[in-house]
């Protein structure tokens, strides 16, 4: 079975708006995939439905043969991480961070160690004890990179996570996110209105226009 499956999927919301349809797609084991495409095409949306967030109005989605609905969130391999961080404003950055394993029932001290190593990477180490509030926003994306990151998700779903990260560290987690790729075999579906990100990031990049897709190539199709 392919990691990730979508047959002929689409989504209409209650107000009636068609924001996907007759979306195809098929996605291997460590395969990097981008959703490109102007706002409001569809990109969210669909990120949403792989994530089992978003009921799915027809058609399926499959991970690793089986249908997203019927697969218990605690059996979900993936792990998604929102445009808008999505952190727990009471929590610490470290709680935040070591949530997604306290959940999974780690003990504490695995789950600082993998914390440290993650907040480490992601230079959140001076401020691993502080609340996210007063912290800015490239601060807050790397939170939600690491909170992503830490439960080790075999495919991990990311709506425009670089947007707000200055250029350096930009492009020290496009490394980071290419390395998770080759050296654990991680899949990604990464949205992002950014051509040249996905350029630089995927495998295969798949361009939307008003809820369908308009073309699936490989980056260099995409540049000629
Ligand atoms: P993006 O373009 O990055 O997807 P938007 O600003 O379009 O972000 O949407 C932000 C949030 O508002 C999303 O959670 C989306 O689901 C919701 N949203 C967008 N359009 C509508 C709408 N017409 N009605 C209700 N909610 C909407
Ligand atoms: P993108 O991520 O490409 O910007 P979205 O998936 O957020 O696009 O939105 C696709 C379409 O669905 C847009 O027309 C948007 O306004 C609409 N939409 C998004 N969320 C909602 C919602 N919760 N309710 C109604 N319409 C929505």
């Amino acid at each position: 079975a392919y990691d990730l499956e979508l047959i002929g999927v689409e989504k209409v919301y209650d107000n009636g708006t068609l924001a996907v349809r007759n979306f195809d797609l098929q996605v291997e084991k460590g395969e990097f995939i981008s959703f490109v495409g102007p706002s409001g095409c569809g990109k969210t949306t669909t990120l949403r439905m792989i994530a089992g967030f978003e009921s799915i109005t027809s058609g399926e989605v499959r991970i690793r043969g089986e249908r997203i609905n019927e697969l218990p969130a605690e059996r979900r391999p993936t792990s998604t991480i929102f445009q808008n961080y999505a952190l727990f404003p009471h929590m610490t950055v470290r709680q935040n961070i070591e949530y997604g394993l306290a959940v999974k029932g780690l003990p504490a001290a695995a789950r600082h160690e993998k914390a440290d190593s993650i907040m480490s990477k992601l230079e959140l180490l001076d401020v691993a004890e502080r609340r996210h509030e007063g912290l800015s926003g490239g601060q807050r994306q790397r939170i939600a990179l690491a909170r992503g990151l830490v439960v080790e998700p075999d495919i991990l779903l990311l709506d425009e996570p670089l947007g707000s990260l200055d250029a350096n560290l930009r492009k020290s987690i496009q490394n980071e996110l290419k390395l998770l790729q080759r050296n654990l075999g991680i899949t990604f579906v990464f949205v992002t209105h950014a051509q040249s990100e996905a350029l630089v990031l995927s495998d295969r990049v798949i361009v939307m226009n008003r809820g369908e897709v308009e073309q699936i190539s490989g980056p260099y199709e995409l540049y000629t």
